[in-house]
């Protein structure tokens, strides 16, 4: 089996991120072959500043190593260093009606809000299908909000292969476990452009501070309280040990603390469960050098693989 995910790099990633997408996509890398890419050509459509954007590319390689991605095991690279990628997306462009792009929610929502769209945003599901199909991946893991560019990316291999015979292979949605549905300090769904989150490497003293900051209801000490839905127990069972949590769990149910304990209780759990992970980040960022040979090493093993596809797809249609 081939898995292939890519991550955008719009924003510092958060714990929704990680425990909503990133963790899966990492426990992925057992299988046979797997790819992860930042898709920054992708971003290019929203971040418009070439500092951010690299800064942000640099990011978030550095978290996925950080997190446990295994260079050794997976190919981890950046789209962009991938060009063969973005010829393969012409060859489908070509073949693309321009009502499936229409239908695509993505352009959709943002037509629908009365915004303007340019041709990356509309053409995107485009490229999201050369990513995947320059690299044979046969399960792409997805939040559902992605579910629908699948089904194109299957359409537009499914009638280049009908139109130039055998050439990709179809691909599957897998789709991520939602029900980490992760909230934010105010209780909404945690989300980079709710300004709510808790970044995963956020200096600690400022995630305390945040984590101080949640909004909780005026419960007086003494009552009892159901645990399940409180946004500071839920987060907290994100982080704690399953002794913690049923510990915690029972606290609630007792009555008789007070929410700043909890939130004690949760920047200390916090702190625990991404010490390691933190401790590798720094090692790594204090090494551009080895980040950068990790990703040109990525690349190269991603480029043969997708100049194999790409070959193979120039011939089937005679370019
Ligand atoms: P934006 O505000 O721009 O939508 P975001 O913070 O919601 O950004 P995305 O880039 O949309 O992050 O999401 C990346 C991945 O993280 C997706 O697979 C998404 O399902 C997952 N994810 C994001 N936020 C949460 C959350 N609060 N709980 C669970 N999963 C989440
Ligand atoms: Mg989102």
């Amino acid at each position: 089996m081939r898995v292939l995910s890519g991550i955008q790099p719009t924003g510092k990633s958060h714990w929704g991120n990680y425990f909503g997408a990133i963790r899966q996509y990492i426990d992925l890398q057992d299988e046979d072959e797997s790819y992860y890419f930042i898709a920054n050509l992708h971003a290019l459509t929203s971040i418009r500043d070439s500092k951010e954007l690299q800064s942000l590319t640099t990011d978030i390689a550095l978290d996925l190593l950080a997190l446990g991605l295994d260079p050794n095991r997976a190919t981890l690279y950046v789209q962009s260093d991938v060009p063969e990628v973005s010829e393969l997306c012409w060859l489908l462009m070509t073949g693309t009606p321009m009502g499936l792009l229409e239908r695509c929610h993505a352009y959709k929502d943002k037509k629908g809000k009365g915004l303007s769209a340019d041709a990356g945003l509309f053409t995107y599901p485009v490229l999201m299908a050369a990513d995947i199909l320059a690299y044979d991946a046969d399960i792409v893991p997805v939040g559902e909000d992605q579910q629908q560019h699948i089904e194109v990316c299957r359409d537009l291999a499914g009638s280049f292969n009908h139109q130039f015979g055998e050439t990709f292979v179809l691909p599957k949605g897998k789709i991520l476990d939602s029900s980490a549905r992760v909230p934010g300090t105010d209780g909404e769904k945690m989300s980079k452009s709710y300004n709510n989150t808790l970044e995963l490497f956020e200096n600690p003293k400022v995630l305390r501070k945040k984590i101080m900051r949640i909004t909780t209801d005026s419960r007086p000490m003494d009552e009892s309280k159901e645990p399940d839905g409180d946004v500071l127990y839920d987060l907290y069972s994100l982080v704690a040990t399953d002794e913690e949590r049923e510990e915690m769990a029972a606290l609630y149910r007792s009555g008789g603390f007070g929410y700043g304990d909890v939130k004690k209780a949760l920047a200390d759990a916090a702190d625990h469960f991404f010490a390691e992970a933190r401790a590798r980040r720094e090692e790594l960022a204090s090494k551009p050098d080895k980040l950068r040979e990790i990703l040109d090493d990525g690349a190269s093993r991603a480029r043969k693989k997708a100049g194999e596809v790409l070959r193979r797809a120039k011939k089937a249609c005679g370019v």
